[in-house]
Formats: structure tokens, C-alpha cells, sequence
């Protein structure tokens, strides 16, 4: 039975990196682990019959040794502070690997988003963003979308921004709808950069997708999308699951009208023309390409030995825990990890911000192919130095992370020592 926590996983794997990188000064590995800020807010909410209710909501910044804050707000329930320090963590750790000026963040709300009327979402929304707007900011602390929030709730964040700043800052947040200020091509960003990982991989490897089988876990943002470009490139989704049911067809699934079903607010349970299996049997079809791109801590000690995949692309972030990631090694499956395969979102995340600020508007096929020069370099890099030190992908995406980490807070440092000194020169007689 494995105990370890999401950020206990997180700091383990800090911990080996910094281990394999020669990195021994303690002192930097702990400021490295632990978030610069924590913020705890208690949300008020009228419920539509009156009733008053208060939700814990949360906004991590980790580091912004190399930028603002990035990283997206999730609505769950089981959102725990231990999860969003375990994110916000990812977070700086993933905007080092694919090498944006972003640091790390992340925020959450306690609640069942299905349980709310429009109404009483929008009014959570804006009031999460009355409780920490003085925290947030174009330059200090950028939120995006993740599970169960999207661009119409980034309106509504963006909106109460300039309603309480009375400024017009739409770059406070990203995954905004085009009409507010959103980039194009961000809806897909994350599948589109996890698609241009899987790609470069496959080719380095000598293989394509063509006739590749998949297996989806996840069939939200990130894993609908991965379906569409899988198909598209010639790959045969057999299996996709939701949080109610595993749909499974050997001849492959229709995805777009999987998608459209979901859309339209139905789940997998109730599409009866399908196998249907538990939500979790996705992970273990007999596939060639795995996408875990539901929630963390998915693939275990308990069940990693099942998995019948040769590639697993992570577009969920940590849905394997650490055993897991040894047994899937042991059994020579090549893990695409989270912090590279799923970097997409905040690549694109940081375009928008840069456009904003810029008063610039790029095009999707812009953004697509700015964002595939972005993952490749990544993924080159990071292949390189696992071949050269002969480890796992994702050992070498934290060092290569950890190294411009490290730069970047000693950047900080001269930054600090020049000040002072030029504010003690000022200040002499
Ligand atoms: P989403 O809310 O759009 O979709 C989540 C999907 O997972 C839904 O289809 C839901 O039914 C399904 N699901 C939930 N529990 C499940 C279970 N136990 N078994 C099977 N399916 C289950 O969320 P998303 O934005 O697609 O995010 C999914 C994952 O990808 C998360 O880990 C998120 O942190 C990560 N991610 C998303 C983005 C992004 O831009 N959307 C970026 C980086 C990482």
C-alpha cells in the first residue's frame, strides 16, 4: 500500500534530482520544496434557497524565482491543501522544464462544481477573487484553468479583477474565452503539446502513430482533445473512460461524438451501445499508448504491473506514483512525464499572457507551431540528458528544472547583493 502524500511524492522527487545533479546544499533543496506563500480563504456563498455557505478555496505560490506565479485553480472536492502544494510545486518545476519566464502556482476551491447553479458558481468565482486579489497580478501571480473551471471562469475572474483594481488588466489571468482576451489555440494546448512529446518520442524511436491502439483515461479538456489529435494522425482510441464508465470499441471509438455527448453535460454510464466497464479500466487495455488525463496518483504499486501499454503520456499532472514509475521502468515502458507532456496548457497560458500584455492577437496555426518549437526543444533537451546519464525522462526533466531553478534564485541573490550595495553607496557620506 503506498502512504506517500501528492507533495511528499513531490519532494521526492526534488530529492533525487537533486541527489543526481550533485546539488548537496540543503539549505537550497528545502527553499526549493517548500512554497513561498499559502493562502487559505474562506468564500462566501448564498445558495439559490437562501441558505448561506462557506467554501475553503486556496492559492499556493511556490516559486517565482523565474517569473510570476503560474498555474490554474481547480473546483473538487477533494481539493486538500497537501494536492495544491503538491501542483503549485509542478508548476515551477514544469515552467523551468519548457523554459518560460513563469514561476509556479496553484489554486483550488473544496466543492462539487455539478452541485451549483450557474448563478452560484459565478458568485464563488468572483468571490474566491475578492479574497485574494491583493495577492495576484499580471506580474506577480498569473491562475489559468484546470479540473472543473474553464475559460467562462476565467471571465468572471478576470472581470472581478478589473472591477476591484478598476484597471483593465486582462493578462491577471489565462484560458480567458477569445472574446475576453484569450489566445487562440489554448483550449487545446495541452493535448496539442502532449501530441508534439508523444510525436517527437515516437519518431526518435523510429515509430508512428499509424495503427497505434490508445487508451484514454479522462475524457475532459485535456484527454478529448489528445483523442481528436490521435486520431487524426492515424492512432485507434479503443478505450476512453469519464468518472462514470470505461467505454471500450476494438475498432476504435467515434470521438467526436463521444465528445459532442459530453458537451452536452451526459456522461460515458449513459451511452448504452458501448462495453461498458469500470472508470478506472482504461489503464489496462491492451493498448500501445496509455493517456492517463484524469486525476493524480492513478497508476500504483498496486496496479502499475497491469498496464499492457509501451508509452504512457502523462497529460494528468502526477498520475503515477513513484513505485509505479519503477515498476512501468522495469517493465521498459517509456513514460512521457507531466511536467514535459502536459506543459502545453502553460506554454500556450504564457502566450496569452504575452499578447495581452502586448496588445497583440496571434493566429491558432501562430500559436501551434510557436508551441511546438517550445515542447520539441524541451523534449530534446530532456531526452538527451536521459540518454547521457542513462535514467528515466522524468529524473532528467527535474534536473534540467532544478538547474534553471538554481540559476535563476542565484540571479535573484546578485540581484538582492547589487541593490544593496548601490543603496549603501547612495547612502554614504
Ligand atoms: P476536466 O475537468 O476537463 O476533465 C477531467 C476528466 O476526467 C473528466 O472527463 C472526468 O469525468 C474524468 N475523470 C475524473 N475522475 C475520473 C476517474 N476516476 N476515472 C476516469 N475518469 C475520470 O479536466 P482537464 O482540464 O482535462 O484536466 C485533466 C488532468 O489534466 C488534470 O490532472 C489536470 O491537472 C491536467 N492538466 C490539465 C491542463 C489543461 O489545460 N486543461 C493542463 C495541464 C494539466
Amino acid at each position: 500500500m503506498t502512504t506517500d502524500s501528492a507533495y511528499e511524492r513531490f519532494c521526492s522527487l526534488v530529492d533525487a534530482a537533486a541527489a543526481d545533479a550533485g546539488i548537496t546544499d540543503t539549505g537550497l533543496i528545502a527553499r526549493i520544496k517548500r512554497p513561498e506563500r499559502i493562502h487559505t480563504v474562506a468564500i462566501p456563498l448564498r445558495r439559490d434557497d437562501g441558505r448561506q455557505e462557506i467554501y475553503t478555496g486556496y492559492r499556493v505560490q511556490h516559486s517565482s524565482a523565474r517569473g510570476p506565479y503560474k498555474g490554474g485553480i481547480r473546483y473538487h472536492p477533494q481539493v486538500d491543501l497537501d494536492e495544491v502544494m503538491a501542483l503549485a510545486g509542478w508548476m515551477t518545476i514544469k515552467t523551468a522544464v519548457v523554459d518560460i519566464p513563469m514561476g509556479g502556482g496553484k489554486g483550488g476551491i473544496i466543492v462539487d462544481p455539478h452541485n451549483l447553479s450557474p448563478r452560484e458558481l459565478e458568485s464563488l468565482t468572483r468571490g474566491y477573487m475578492d479574497l485574494i486579489w491583493h495577492d495576484i497580478g499580471p506580474q506577480l501571480d498569473v491562475p489559468a484553468p484546470d479540473v472543473n473551471t474553464n475559460s467562462q471562469t476565467m471571465d468572471w475572474l478576470a472581470d472581478e479583477f478589473a472591477r476591484l483594481t478598476k484597471t483593465d488588466a486582462p493578462a491577471v489571468v489565462t484560458g480567458k474565452s477569445l472574446a475576453h482576451g484569450g489566445s487562440a489555440g489554448r483550449d487545446t494546448a495541452t493535448a496539442q503539446g502532449g501530441f508534439d512529446v508523444l510525436d517527437a518520442a515516437l519518431t526518435a524511436a523510429g515509430q508512428s502513430f499509424a495503427g497505434k491502439k490508445v487508451a484514454i483515461q479522462g475524457f475532459g479538456n485535456a484527454g478529448s482533445n489528445a483523442a481528436q489529435l490521435l486520431e487524426h494522425a492515424g492512432a485507434i482510441v479503443v478505450a476512453a473512460s469519464d468518472s462514470s464508465a470505461t467505454l471500450v470499441a476494438a475498432a476504435g471509438l467515434p470521438i467526436q461524438r463521444l465528445a459532442d455527448h459530453k458537451a452536452a453535460g451526459m456522461s460515458f454510464a449513459s451511452l448504452a451501445e458501448f462495453t461498458r466497464l469500470d472508470p478506472g479500466a482504461a489503464l489496462f487495455e491492451p493498448v500501445d499508448i496509455l493517456v492517463p488525463a484524469a486525476l493524480e496518483g492513478q497508476l500504483t504499486a498496486e496496479n502499475a504491473g497491469r498496464v499492457k501499454a509501451r508509452w504512457v503520456l502523462e497529460l494528468a499532472n502526477g498520475p503515477t506514483t513513484s513505485e509505479a514509475d519503477e515498476i512501468l521502468a522495469a517493465a521498459g515502458v517509456t513514460v512521457l512525464p507531466d511536467i514535459l507532456a502536459n506543459a502545453g496548457g502553460v506554454v500556450v497560458s504564457y502566450f496569452e499572457w504575452v499578447q495581452n500584455l502586448n496588445g497583440e492577437r496571434w493566429t491558432r496555426p501562430e500559436v501551434e507551431a510557436r508551441l511546438a518549437v517550445t515542447m520539441r526543444r524541451a523534449y530534446d533537451a530532456v531526452a538527451e540528458l536521459a540518454a547521457r546519464r542513462g535514467h528515466g525522462l522524468r529524473q532528467a526533466a527535474y534536473v534540467i528544472a532544478l538547474q534553471r531553478l538554481i540559476d535563476a534564485m542565484a540571479g535573484h541573490k546578485l540581484k538582492a547583493r547589487r541593490a544593496a550595495k548601490s543603496s549603501a553607496k547612495a547612502a554614504a557620506p
